[in-house]
């Protein structure tokens, strides 16, 4: 039960965050399948049925778990936090919210009115390093913000530009040519920016819920710096952190998809998959201590964080869940995953 970043054994950090229920779903149904204990352990209960009279139950160990209550400050002190410092030195490192459809991802990282989300804390207290910081070093703050849309890469900040290509540069490393870049002065200007590319992600209704976000949202702050009074012409440093809401996880058997959305559906699974086979890989290179091969080619999005998992840099999975009777499956079955990130 005890981290494994912590251990020095590995560089991923695996939290849960449960939501609480709706107000609707309540009227439906308020029996919670999710129960948090200690902060770190998930315990999850099939609704009883004409079945299983038996409450059948299952119990996970994550870094962290999160219930309902736990804030938004909260979530990010104990995930992205500790990332900052690394990132402002140079460093890369990357914080992703899983899970199905309606769970609490685009909550967590993007947030609501007066609900901040990761992505803005960070970009607040980023600043306020910097300010601190801006005696020795000079920083720049660049972000880019796009979507990965059934293999297909679009610029959420301009979307003029159209399909983008990932290009791998052996000065540069990755790089999606033709991506804006926007140069951040302040976390407003930020806000604002993030939340009208959000508007721009690409919403299609499916049956299995109105608002299914079938896209993987992706942020990446590149933080550039040089020290100041060296005496000397220094060179200039890079760290990146990368902030991504991810496409809905559910399957796409669950839902009665047909032709497109199937496609999609397999697409934003190969992207999941992918993305999961390259953590595992990693976990393995990092006990072992070898070399392995990890298949960051496998996927778009694997493919654009290839120098942002693995090596040095930190990982963080945030994974969300909803209590709600009627997701038990898509709950389990996401907490299996996750179980599967920590534990190889
Ligand atoms: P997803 O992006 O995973 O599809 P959302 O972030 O849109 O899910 O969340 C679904 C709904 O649940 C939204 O109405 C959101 O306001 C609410 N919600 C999610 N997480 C929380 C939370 N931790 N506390 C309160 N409300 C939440
Ligand atoms: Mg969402």
């Amino acid at each position: 039960l005890i981290s494994n970043m912590h251990q020095g054994v590995s560089n991923i950090l695996v939290a849960v965050r449960c939501r609480p229920l709706t107000k609707k779903e309540k009227e439906v149904e308020d029996f919670k399948t999710v129960q948090i204990l200690d902060g770190k352990l998930v315990i999850i209960t099939e609704p009883p049925g004409p079945i299983n009279k038996r409450l059948n139950e299952k119990k996970y160990a994550f870094d962290f778990a999160f219930g309902e209550n736990v804030s938004q400050q909260e979530v990010f002190n104990k995930t992205t936090m500790f990332l900052l410092e690394g990132v402002l030195s140079g460093y890369n490192a990357t914080v992703f919210a899983y899970g199905p459809t309606g769970a609490g991802k685009t909550y967590t990282m993007l947030g609501e009115v007066d609900k901040l989300g990761i992505m803005l804390m960070s970009f607040i207290e980023l600043f306020t390093r910097i300010e601190v910081l801006s005696n020795e070093r000079e920083y720049l703050v660049k972000i880019s913000y796009l979507e990965i849309y059934n293999e297909i890469v679009r610029d959420l900040i301009s979307p003029s530009t159209g399909y983008l290509d990932i290009r791998e540069d052996p000065d540069k490393g990755i790089t999606v040519s033709g991506l804006s870049e926007l140069v951040a002065t302040s976390p407003q200007e930020v806000i604002e920016c993030l939340r009208l590319g959000n508007k721009r992600r690409t919403c299609e209704p499916t049956e299995a819920n109105q608002t299914s976000s079938r896209s993987h949202a992706v942020l990446q702050i590149l933080i550039e710096y040089r020290e100041k009074n060296t005496g000397i012409e220094t060179e200039k440093a890079t760290g990146k952190l990368s902030l991504i809401d991810l496409a809905g996880s559910e399957r796409a058997a669950n839902t009665k998809n047909r032709g497109i959305r199937l496609i999609e559906g397999a697409n934003i699974n190969r992207s999941l998959l992918a993305l999961g086979n390259c953590i595992n890989a990693l976990y393995e290179a990092n006990l072992k201590g070898t070399k392995t091969y990890i298949p960051y080619r496998d996927s778009k999005l694997t493919r654009l964080l290839k120098d942002s998992l693995g090596g040095n840099c930190r990982t963080v999975m945030i994974v969300c869940i909803s209590p709600f009777a009627m997701f038990y499956d898509d709950t389990h079955n996401t907490l299996k995953y996750a179980n599967r990130a920590k534990n190889i």
